[in-house]
This record gives structure tokens, C-alpha cells and sequence, in this order.
């Protein structure tokens, strides 16, 4: 975030007492709005069904990289007792899924400075918070329709302060692009907003503590899909035990909002053949989106 600045910079913090006001008298102002969106929110939940029968990796073939986030295909298990969303943080600063449907841009911004805020303090993983250059919050338009989910910052974007800035970062904006998107149109986070030194996979514990920020984005922004990059995105957020092979290919739910689950940009820089399981994931979210499908290009 330092390195980088993002829209959320550019708004004055609130202290947790004014964020709690600020979400009150927004939840009474836009009651009817809420039910409104909430109603259009449920209709636009029918499924469609993707053509699933051809190959269609329309991004450039790349070289090996080591990076975080390539375990694909994996099972990550979740610590016995992990709550739905740890209470790590105060219940003053949450913002829950009802609150924010109807916030404005601007809103919606104001509430992510403060999340960002936050994290930019947080020291609540002692080895983290010890050897990161800074936190990495997340990048993108709050109002996105999909946001795209991984699983840790890697060196480039701990020195950059914004995730997926890296080789698989770029890989990320090519399938974005694929889509028919640009990386402003969605929205990018990850798991933990600090890096694991050596890029090792975040520990459940790590994990679990960074719970209660990741939600409280999605929630603030509240997409209509959620594309999880990678076995630990995925099995984090919806707090399963399947593989990453298991939750491919069609919907899943986390709080009304519909979630794929595809492999990590990192584990196609190594296995470049596995970028045609994407493009099909991908296929089911535009199909889903109710946008073309692009022509294959190579
Ligand atoms: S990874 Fe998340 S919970 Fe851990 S120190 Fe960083 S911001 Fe805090």
C-alpha cells in the first residue's frame, strides 16, 4: 500500500467509534435501497451452464517460476475448531454483508481505508509483521463484479505494497484480459496481507488470524463472484476440505455470493498445460456473467 497507492489512500481514517456511527446511520438512510439490491442481488442467482468441451488457453505460454501460491493440486485442512470468522479484531470495526450492500463508491472506499488501516497496523502474526517491507492490502474497483482471490503477498508485491504484481501477477492480468476485463474493472486480494518469508504457504494459524480482513473486504465490496486462485484461496474461504480438482468446475457459495475455484497463476507458470483447466473455469464465469466468450487466439 506504501509503495503503491490505491483509491483507498486517498480518504481521511475513521476511529472505530465513528466507523460504527458512519455504518449505522448509513444502514437506517438506505433501508429501501438494501432491499432493492438484495432483491436484484437474488434474482440474478440462476446458473447457466458453460460449454465445457473445447481447450481454449488464449494467454502466452511462460517459463517456469518459483513463487508462492503454485501447490496446486492440493487438500489444505482446516484447524480443528476454526471459527467462520475468527473475532480477532473488535466487533465495532466489522462490517457486515448487510450493512454494506448498499453503500455508495465513496463509501465503500472510506470503509476499506479503514480495513486497510488496520491491516497496515496489524502485527497480530509475529514473524510476518517481523520480516514484511510492508502490507498488501488489496487493489481494484470496490464496485467490481468479480474479485480474484489468492493467497499470499510473494517478494515483488511485499516490496510493491499490491498483490500480484509479480510473474504470475502478469499471467493474472493476461487471463483477466482473456476475459474481456481489465485489472481496474475487478478487484485483487489475498488470503494474508503479509508476506511468508520464503514464500512458504501461510500456516493455518496465519491464516485464520487474517480471516476476519479478508472478509470484511469482500463484504465491503461485495462482488458477485469471487474467483479463488489456488487450493489455499479456495479451501480457505469456504472452509473446506476438498482439492482444488474437487471444487473446479462449478459454483460454490460464501455468503450469497457465487465462488469458483481454479489454479493459481504460479502453478500454470510451472504447468503451463493446466491453463486450459482455467480457461473452462473461466468459461463457466463469463458464461455465468453473461458476457461473450472471447475467441481463441492461440
Ligand atoms: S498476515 Fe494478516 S493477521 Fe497476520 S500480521 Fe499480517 S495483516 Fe495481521
Amino acid at each position: 500500500m506504501d509503495g503503491q497507492p490505491t483509491p483507498t489512500d486517498k480518504l481521511a481514517p475513521l476511529c472505530p467509534s465513528s466507523e460504527r456511527l458512519f455504518l449505522a446511520i448509513l444502514q437506517y438512510a438506505r433501508m429501501w435501497e438494501h432491499f432493492g439490491v438484495t432483491a436484484l442481488r437474488t434474482a440474478s442467482m440462476t446458473e447457466t451452464t458453460a460449454d465445457m468441451t473445447t481447450s481454449n488457453p488464449v494467454w502466452p505460454s511462460q517459463p517456469c517460476l518459483s513463487s508462492a501460491g503454485a501447490t496446486e493440486p492440493a487438500t489444505v485442512p482446516l484447524p480443528k475448531g476454526t471459527p467462520a470468522c475468527p473475532s480477532v479484531a473488535s466487533d465495532a470495526t466489522s462490517v457486515p454483508r448487510t450493512d454494506s450492500l448498499s453503500l455508495r463508491p465513496s463509501e465503500r472506499l472510506q470503509a476499506l481505508r479503514v480495513i486497510a488501516d488496520e491491516v497496515r497496523q496489524c502485527t497480530q502474526c509475529a514473524e510476518l509483521a517481523s520480516t514484511r517491507t510492508q502490507t498488501v492490502f488489496g487493489v481494484g474497483n470496490p464496485q467490481a463484479r468479480v474479485c480474484f482471490f489468492g493467497e499470499a503477498p510473494g517478494a515483488d508485491e511485499d516490496q510493491q505494497g499490491e498483490p500480484f504484481v509479480g510473474r504470475a501477477g502478469q499471467l493474472l492480468d493476461r487471463i483477466i484480459e482473456a476475459c474481456g476485463m481489465k485489472r481496474q474493472d475487478v478487484y485483487i486480494l489475498n488470503v494474508l496481507k503479509c508476506r511468508p518469508p520464503g514464500n512458504r504457504n501461510p500456516s493455518r494459524d496465519e491464516s485464520a488470524a487474517c480471516r476476519h480482513f479478508f472478509e470484511r473486504q469482500l463484504t465491503t465490496i461485495q462482488p458477485e463472484y469471487i474467483v479463488c486462485l489456488g487450493a489455499i484461496a479456495a479451501t480457505t474461504l469456504l472452509q473446506s476440505n476438498l482439492t482444488i480438482g474437487q471444487l473446479r468446475g462449478s459454483f460454490h457459495d460464501w455468503q450469497g455470493i457465487k465462488v469458483l475455484a481454479t489454479y493459481h497463476p504460479a502453478y500454470l507458470l510451472r504447468n503451463p498445460p493446466a491453463k486450459k483447466d482455467v480457461w473452462q473455469d473461466m468459461k463457466i464465469l463469463l458464461a455465468d456473467m453473461g458476457l461473450p466468450i472471447p475467441e481463441q487466439k492461440g
